[in-house]
């Protein structure tokens, strides 16, 4: 038996209609920000990667020759594409040029649960303003992602990674090595780090402080006062305080995060908890331009198993009608309802099995149709249709003309 790939996924229906309803959710809520939609390749060149995260990505990707002896890789994620994009085709549109995606993305990973090989992202791109009013807008709109698919156990983190460059370069720590720290921070091997770099417990220590205290211990607090006035703005977008925290210690993995940074974690995940992180990025290395851009990547699978943990995955819609003709003398007039409401946008099916009535019947209730209409040879005669109303059970014959101007008025 051939079986779909390790860490993929088969969406059933249900799984489906879910999705499409928060990824709405987002689509909307970000277009309400001013953000228009793009779409890059779901393949590019490895370079494109390499050149941006180094060569120790390849072992996370999914990248082949293809016939031309290209080295070909499947996105990993989109902020590469999207500025490549940029670069590409979109350098003379007005700034803020503020961008959406939305797609699966591919990594060579470790399979377990909220972790898989495809995976989808929902994310975003300021690209131009290099302000503190935009690292607000990313946060807040990062922010209201979360928060509009109706999560509400989640942790916002945001920092400013010029302040842990700061305080270790005061520290006369090469900055070469800010790689390799930030790194261990991410996995929060701490200790590693301090005896590692010989710090005591000025780390621990520092990483505890208040930002007012980092401001006066710091021999140059400009990075603290930035993350202050970012954290000053924030209040504009009315966020919820309970879900705000600083944190110094969120770095983000890669090299070229540059200035504010955040993560979004839900609390009830478990290990894999951390569904959307972004920040402030250079990027325009790799082209050899310069342009500021901040953005973030969402988890959509992690958020939406978030969400079932908390119980507020969106309801499915019901179905409409379900149309059982009794007799084939009464076909014609049943595809004549049958039409009559799917062109009212009235989600109608009919059975096509001739089945009797009772089995009908089931089969409407199990796929949670709200009527069935039974159509016999009395209803043909008199133009009606008896309807059973699935859930209450009670049936009634009425007009045919006059339901369907019921479920119009209904419905539409
Ligand atoms: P992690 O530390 O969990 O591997 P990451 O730092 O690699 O995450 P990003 O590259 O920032 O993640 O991607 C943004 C978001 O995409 C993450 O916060 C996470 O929710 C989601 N994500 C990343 N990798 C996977 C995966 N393999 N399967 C499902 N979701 C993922
Ligand atoms: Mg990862």
């Amino acid at each position: 038996m051939i079986e779909r790939p390790r860490g993929t996924r088969d969406l059933d229906p249900d799984e489906m209609e879910t999705r499409r309803k928060i990824e709405q959710n987002l689509r909307d809520l970000s277009t309400s920000f001013g953000y228009r939609e793009i779409l890059t390749p779901t393949f590019e060149h490895t370079e494109l990667f390499t050149k941006k995260s180094g060569p120790d990505i390849v072992n996370e990707l999914y990248h082949f020759e293809d016939k031309g002896g290209r080295d070909i890789a499947l996105r990993p994620e989109f902020t590469a594409s999207v500025i490549r994009a940029y670069n590409e085709g979109m350098r003379e549109l007005p700034k803020p040029l503020k961008l959406f995606y939305f797609g699966p993305s591919f990594r060579y990973e470790r399979p377990q649960s909220g972790r898989y090989r495809e995976f989808w992202q929902f994310g975003t791109e300021l690209i131009g303003p290099d302000t503190a009013r935009a690292d607000a807008e990313n946060i807040a709109l990062a922010y209201n992602c979360v928060k509009n698919i109706r999560l509400d156990e989640f942790e916002l983190r945001v920092s400013n990674l010029k302040i842990l460059d700061q305080f270790l370069q005061e520290n006369d720590i090469d900055i070469e090595k800010r790689q390799d720290i930030y790194h261990k921070i991410d996995k929060e091997e701490l200790e590693e780090v301090s005896e590692e770099y010989s710090l005591g417990s000025k780390l621990l220590d520092f990483l505890n402080m208040e930002l007012d205290e980092m401001s006066n211990i710091l021999k140059d607090p400009e990075p603290v006062e930035y993350l202050k006035e970012v954290l000053d703005l924030l209040e504009y977008y009315g966020l919820d305080e309970k879900h705000l925290k600083v944190d110094i210690g969120t770095v983000r993995g890669l090299d070229y995060y540059k200035g504010v940074v955040f993560e979004i974690d839900a609390d009830n995940l478990g290990a894999e908890k951390q569904i959307l992180g972004g920040g402030d990025y250079n990027l325009g290395d790799i082209f050899g331009i310069d342009i500021s851009s901040k953005g973030f990547a969402m988890g959509f699978d992690r958020s939406i198993l978030a969400l079932e943990n908390e119980g507020k995955l969106p309801e499915l819609d019901e179905m409409d009608c379900y149309i059982i003709p009794i007799g084939e003398e009464s076909f014609e007039y049943s595809y004549e309802i049958l039409r009559e409401l799917r062109s009212k946008n009235v989600i109608t099916d009919i059975d096509l099995m001739g089945r009797g009535v009772g089995k009908a019947l089931g089969y409407a209730d199990k796929n949670d149709f709200k009527y069935a209409l039974l159509v016999g040879g009395n209803e043909v005669e008199d133009k009606s249709v008896t309807i059973k109303d699935m859930h209450s059970g009670d049936q009634k014959t009425i007009g045919k003309d006059e339901f369907v101007r019921e479920v119009d008025e209904k419905w539409n």
